[in-house]
């Protein structure tokens, strides 16, 4: 299946940040990528980003957003506003919000369901401690997250899984590949559970300190069907060296 290549931006990135973008898109003009390729910068940019991109193959994408369409919510913003602004996708779940914003699982699949509600795909992040890999419960630990951050209502169109090894984001720190192999078996079991035999379409990206230098390694695994990528995504050169890694599948 085609892979995904997508870009988080983290709380990185002011209007001048744009020019990477640009950098991207032109970068990509003679050399149509193998990967679809997304970028979710901050959302104060958003608007402009998808305005920059217009043409070519990079889509825009938030990193998070409210359960609900409208409403007193001070601060938040929807699925709804961010489809308006231009994304096509958003992130949902990632380790950062659930450490630093509390978000359970519950409140992830509601999440879930709001991008299916306006028409976004979802990134849905999942991933184990260190210890928790350390003791051994790293597969269960990441299928129960699987299974309980998806809605009820949800189509293999819908969604797209990050597994992110919590260790291994913004660390420098990469499981061994084999690990990784191990872990996008066990979650495509979870997905075929969920969906039945169309559950094979559903992209199973690999995050955590995914890197120029060792994205061929890990594009090349089994049942890995793309990467989310951080610190790497912020400048075109490297994100562009992560694109030209990835395999034709
Ligand atoms: C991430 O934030 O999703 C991530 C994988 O970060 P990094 O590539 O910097 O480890």
């Amino acid at each position: 299946m085609r892979m995904l290549l997508a870009g988080n931006w983290k709380m990185n990135g002011v209007r001048a940040s744009l020019a990477e973008i640009r950098a991207l898109k032109r970068g990509l003009t003679d050399e149509p990528p193998r990967a679809d390729i997304l970028i979710c910068p901050p959302a104060t940019l958003i608007a402009e980003a998808a305005k920059a991109a217009e043409g070519g193959p990079v889509a825009i994408g938030g990193q998070d957003c409210h359960a609900q369409a409208s409403g007193a919510f001070t601060g938040d913003l929807s699925a709804e506003m961010l489809r308006d602004a231009g994304a096509t996708a958003v992130i949902l779940g990632h380790s950062e919000r659930r450490q630093h914003h509390g978000e359970t699982d519950e409140m992830v699949a509601a999440k879930v369901a709001a991008a299916r509600r306006a028409g976004l795909m979802a990134i849905l992040c999942i991933g184990e401690t260190e210890q928790q890999r350390d003791q051994g419960r790293a597969l269960p630990v990441v299928l129960q997250q699987l299974r309980s951050s998806m809605p009820a209502e949800l189509s293999v169109s819908d969604v797209v899984i990050a597994y992110e090894p919590i260790w291994a984001i913004g660390t420098g720190k990469t499981p061994r590949a084999a690990d990784i192999a191990q872990m996008h078996q066990a979650i495509r079991g979870g997905i075929l559970e969920r969906f039945g035999p169309d559950g094979a379409a559903v992209r199973i990206l690999y995050g955590g300190s995914v890197k120029p230098d060792n994205a061929a390694e890990i594009l090349a695994i089994a049942e890995v069907d793309g990467a989310l990528v951080g610190g790497a995504s912020l400048k075109a050169a490297d994100f562009l060296a992560i694109i030209r890694a990835a395999p034709r599948r």
